[in-house]
C-alpha cells in the first residue's frame, strides 16, 4: 500500500510503498476513509516529538472502516464505522480503570511509536477504538479525537457552566472554528477572535460576537464577564487571553504556535483574579463519543478548507499554512 512515511528525524517525509499492515491479536486493520492533517505534524517533522521511531507513518487523525480483525477483538467487527484515541492506552490501568486513559503511563502515541494514519491501511489497537455512529458524516468523524473532542475535554476540565461565556482566539483557524461550535453545543454565549477582516463571516457564522485584531481584552470586557478563553495560538495571544478573563475565569491553553517562545506569567494577577490555567491537548473515549453524538445530531459542522490524496500531501500541508484558508485539511487515500 502507499503510506506518507518520515524516514528520520528532520529529514521530511516520502510518499512510498509499504508493506499492507497485518493486525495482531489485539488490533484491528481499518480502511481509511479519511484522515486529517494537522499542525502537530509539522511540529513532529521539526523535531520536537523525541518519543517518535523511524520510520514511521504520519498522521494521528483518522476515521475508517474495519476489514480486519484480531483473534481477541470482541466488541468490534469487520465493517464498523470507527476512528481512533490519539494513542494506544494500554487499557488496564489506573487510570484506564476510571475512564482517563489519557494519563495511562504505557500509552503508545500514533504517528510516535506507532505508525500513523496517513495510508491506504492502517493498524489500531483495541484500546483506541471508537465506534462512530450511523449517519455521521466521515468529515466531522474524522474531528472528533484531535479538535471537537479535544475541545469538549478541555471545557469539561474548565467546568464550563451553560450561560457562561468562552472567548476562542484563532476563532477562523481550524481548531478555533470548530472550538466555537463545541462552546456553543455546551450552552456557551461564545466569542471568536480573529486578525483577520476578510474572515469575520465565516466566524460569525458560528460566534455570538466577533472582535478582530491583537488587543482583543478591552473590546471582550465591554461585551460581559468571559469565563473560559480556549486560547488555540500560544504566546502571541495568552497575555491578551488572560486579560480578558473576569474573576474565576479559566483559560484552555491549547495551542503554541511557537514552541521556542516562553511567556513572563505575572503570578499576582493570577492569584487576585482567582485563574486557572489548564494545559490540554487531547481527549479520551467519553468525549470523543460525546462529540460523535453532537456531530450526527448536526450541532457541530465540520468546516474543511479542503481534501487531498496521498500524493497531494505537500498540496496539503500547503493550505494548512495558507492564511486565506479556512477549516481543516483532509486527505483522502
Ligand atoms: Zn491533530
Ligand atoms: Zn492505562
Amino acid at each position: 500500500m502507499k503510506a506518507v512515511v518520515v524516514v528520520g528525524p528532520k529529514q521530511g517525509y516520502k510518499v512510498q510503498e509499504v508493506p499492507d499492515p497485518k493486525p495482531g491479536p489485539d488490533e484491528v486493520v481499518i480502511k481509511v476513509d479519511r484522515a486529517a492533517l494537522c499542525y502537530r505534524d509539522l511540529l513532529q517533522l521539526q523535531g520536537y516529538y523525541p518519543r517518535m521511531k523511524y520510520p514511521v507513518v504520519l498522521g494521528h487523525e483518522v476515521v475508517g472502516t474495519i476489514v480486519e480483525k484480531g483473534s481477541q477483538v470482541t466488541d468490534f467487527e469487520v465493517g464498523d464505522k470507527v476512528t481512533s484515541l490519539l494513542y494506544a492506552p494500554d487499557g488496564h490501568c489506573e487510570y484506564c480503570k476510571i475512564g482517563e486513559e489519557a494519563y495511562c503511563h504505557n500509552r503508545l502515541g500514533y504517528s510516535e511509536e506507532l505508525d500513523g494514519f496517513f495510508a491506504e491501511y492502517a493498524k489500531i489497537k483495541v484500546t483506541s477504538l471508537v465506534k462512530v455512529p450511523k449517519g455521521t458524516p466521515d468529515e466531522g468523524a474524522v474531528l472528533a479525537p484531535c479538535v471537537t473532542g479535544m475541545i469538549y475535554r478541555g471545557l469539561s476540565r474548565a467546568k464550563l457552566r451553560p450561560g457562561e461565556t468562552v472567548l476562542v482566539t484563532g476563532a477562523s483557524g481550524g481548531v478555533g472554528i470548530h472550538a466555537l461550535q463545541v462552546a456553543k453545543a455546551m450552552g456557551a454565549k461564545v466569542i471568536g477572535v480573529t486578525t483577520s477582516e476578510e474572515k469575520v463571516p465565516i466566524v460569525r457564522k458560528f460566534a455570538d460576537y466577533v472582535i478582530v485584531g491583537r488587543e482583543f481584552s478591552k473590546e471582550a470586557k465591554k461585551i460581559g464577564d468571559v469565563n473560559v478563553v480556549i486560547d488555540t495560538v500560544g504566546t502571541p495571544t495568552f497575555d491578551e487571553s488572560l486579560k480578558s478573563l473576569w474573576m474565576g475565569g479559566r483559560i484552555v491553553q491549547i495551542g503554541n504556535v511557537d514552541p521556542s517562545q516562553a511567556y513572563q506569567l505575572k503570578l499576582g494577577y493570577v492569584i487576585l483574579k482567582d485563574i486557572e490555567i489548564i494545559g490540554h491537548a487531547s481527549a479520551t473515549k467519553k468525549e470523543i463519543e460525546a462529540v460523535l453524538k453532537l456531530t450526527q445530531e448536526g450541532k457541530i459542522t465540520p468546516v474543511i478548507a479542503g481534501t487531498v490524496s496521498l500524493e497531494e500531501i505537500d498540496k496539503g500541508y500547503e493550505m494548512l499554512k495558507d492564511k486565506h484558508k479556512i477549516g481543516k485539511v483532509l486527505l483522502k487515500p
